[in-house]
């Protein structure tokens, strides 16, 4: 697996590669905009044009992780108009910097994926309609309470959009614990795979997000922790690390860091230690 890690863009693009190099990570996660606003304000041309030139030099891929806001099941008419209009800016904005994936959270339930079916499937039509064909919309499990807590809920997902060569998954380790699949044990993990390959097809699995879990399995809670530090300990790290199935595949570090500062160069170091 190639090792990840979400860095601020704060001060621009470039603080991202600065930080990203600083903590040795070798692919980048990055919002598009502030994660709680629902404007995308992304960067100037010559900002984009810059950091697509430059990025491939040291990182072998670049991800998106839309704003939070987002909400396929959205109860509002207003709610899903503002949440089509941010993805469809951040699904624009991403090939002008070289990323193919954005990731997302699918939303609340809203009372289930079936009373909002039609309104979900409209939401990512209209959405894959109106982006550049190379973007992709990516759908991340979730913790136990919004949509994505069961791979059922993103096999529906891949199921009912209207391009499904424009959609993949990303699986987060501490959201599939905390809505109960151990994945802890190497039984678990396999159980845990074998159900991705069968309901959604390992094809479909675009990214990772590595994280360790405060809170315990089943627990449905999303309070992410520094990689060994939490409940879900070191070893199911270094299993999905040298899974050869991932190898081309990234994971990205979304941990709170040893000094509070979001993913770092320990987080990144262990990981590359069980990644044998
Ligand atoms: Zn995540
Ligand atoms: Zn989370």
């Amino acid at each position: 697996m190639v090792i990840g890690a979400h860095v601020p863009t704060a001060g621009g693009l470039k603080t991202a590669l600065k930080v990203g190099t600083e903590i040795e990570a070798e692919a980048l996660q990055i919002f598009p905009s502030a994660p709680l606003q629902w404007k995308i304000r992304g960067w100037s041309d010559d900002d984009c044009a810059g950091f697509k030139a430059e990025w491939p030099k040291k990182f072998s891929e670049i991800v998106f992780h839309g704003i939070y806001l987002t909400n396929l099941a959205g109860a509002s008419a207003e709610n899903v108009e503002k949440t089509k209009t941010a993805l469809i800016d951040t699904l624009t904005l991403a090939p002008k910097i070289g990323v193919r994936g954005t990731v997302f959270h699918p939303g609340t339930y809203n009372g289930g994926i079936e009373k909002n079916a039609t309104q979900i499937k409209t939401l990512i039509k209209e959405i894959l309609n109106a982006t550049p064909d190379d973007s992709l919309l990516v759908y991340e499990n979730s913790a136990g309470s919004t949509i994505g807590a069961t791979l059922e809920d993103l096999a529906w997902l891949i199921e009912n959009s209207s391009d499904k060569n424009r959609v993949a998954v990303c699986l987060d380790t501490c959201h599939a614990f905390a809505a109960g699949y151990d994945i802890t044990t190497k039984e678990g993990y396999d159980e845990y795979i074998e159900k991705v390959e069968s309901l959604i097809g390992l094809d479909k699995v675009f990214c990772w997000h590595l994280n360790d879990s405060k809170f315990g399995l089943g627990e449905k809670r999303d309070r992410h922790e520094n990689i060994g530090q939490g409940k879900m300990g070191a070893e199911p790290f270094r299993i999905l690390l040298n899974d050869p199935r991932w190898a081309s595949t990234a994971g990205y570090l979304e941990v709170p860091g040893f000094s509070d500062t979001g993913p770092d160069l320990k987080n990144v170091t262990i990981l590359k230690e069980l990644r044998a």
